[in-house]
């Protein structure tokens, strides 16, 4: 069987006393677009914060691997060097920098020239950041700070990109276009890891879903099982 890019096993994780994460586990593989999904406090950020080094505590029990290598508990910057970018909630852009600044703040562990290059790979995606990359990044709309965390992130060359709720406060056509470019950017292979409330946008780009409640996965597997699954389309997704 081919090694995953990533493969979470049975993780538990704690804020204090507070048991957020029992039991996580969460296999990726390379190329592929996993979506998880969860109602508001699920634990759908402290997975990806948990994997990336973010949290003050090492996970309490479990297993990360990246590509084969063990990552867990490792330092933020040093997963990021490994090839996971990370783009979280509510985007976080550099707001008194301009577009550009972003992107080459993004880029800097690369040399000038190949970030260039990268520059012009992340205009092609979205050519409105081209457009505006003299401009304030505080002074874009909501959908371009998007665009922008996401290309930002992209500026490392990552194998692997976590997406921490994209659609959030976007309009639906604004949501419409930005998961079809994060449709094209899995396409053209890079291995996504999504966590969206919005299920039905999610389940539309992804190849495999993993529903969380509570701080436990309830039901995963291809989107076409989830999409066969009555329960599930009932009960956690509220298509029914
Ligand atoms: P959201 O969409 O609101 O971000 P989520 O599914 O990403 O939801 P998490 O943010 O991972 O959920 O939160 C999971 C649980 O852990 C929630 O019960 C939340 O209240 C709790 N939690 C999150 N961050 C902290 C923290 N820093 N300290 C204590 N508890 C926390």
């Amino acid at each position: 069987m081919k090694q995953p890019m990533l493969n979470i096993k049975n993780i538990e994780t704690y804020y204090d006393r507070i048991l957020a994460l029992k039991g996580i586990s969460l296999s990726i593989e390379n190329g592929s677009v996993t979506a998880v999904l969860g109602n508001n406090g699920a634990g759908k950020t402290t997975i990806l914060q948990t994997v990336i080094g973010l949290l003050d505590d090492q996970p309490e029990k479990g297993s990360i691997f990246f590509q084969g290598r063990d990552i867990t508990g490792k330092e933020t910057v040093d997963i990021v060097k490994m090839g996971i970018g990370y783009v979280p909630e509510g985007r976080e852009v550099f707001q008194e920098l301009s577009v550009l600044e972003n992107l080459m703040a993004g880029g800097y562990m690369h040399n000038s020239a190949s970030a260039k290059e990268t520059i012009e790979k992340v205009y092609r995606y979205f050519p409105v950041l081209k457009e505006r990359q003299k401009q304030m990044a505080g002074t874009l709309s909501g959908g371009e700070q998007q665009m922008l965390a996401i290309s930002r992130a992209l500026m490392n060359r990552p194998q692997l990109l976590f997406l921490d709720e994209p659609s959030l406060g976007l309009s639906p056509l604004l949501v419409d276009q930005l998961f079809d470019i994060i449709h094209q950017i899995a396409k053209d292979g890079l291995t996504v890891l999504l966590v969206e409330q919005n299920a039905n946008k999610a389940l539309a780009i992804a190849d495999y879903g993993y529903i969380l409640e509570n701080g436990r996965f309830v039901a995963s597997g291809t989107v076409e099982q989830l999409k066969r699954d009555e329960d599930v389309q009932e009960f956690y997704l509220g298509i029914k």
